[in-house]
């Protein structure tokens, strides 16, 4: 994948309760049974923390963040 900004599951987290599945507008995730996998981390908007921020177990990160990454999605999702 070579976009530079695009969400990471930490499977020793996640409790696979679907609210990045669901929260997400984009097609950034899918879901095989009950877990979520990222499959279009290409349409992730670029800074957007949307489905990081609504995570209940933190187990969200993003290839390319920083710490200092500020932005954001024209739509609901962040
Ligand atoms: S960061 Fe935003 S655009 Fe990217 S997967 Fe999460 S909700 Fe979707
Ligand atoms: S919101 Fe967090 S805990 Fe829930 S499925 Fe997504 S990564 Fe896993």
């Amino acid at each position: 994948m070579s976009k530079t900004w695009y969400p990471v599951i930490d499977y020793e987290k996640c409790t696979e309760c679907g609210i990045c599945f669901d929260h997400c507008k984009h097609g950034v995730y899918s879901k095989r049974e009950s877990r979520i996998i990222v499959v279009e981390g290409e349409n992730c908007v670029h800074g957007c923390r949307g489905c990081q921020s609504k995570c209940p177990s933190g187990a969200i990160s993003y290839v390319g963040d920083d710490g200092t990454t500020k932005g954001g999605c024209c739509c609901s999702c962040c």
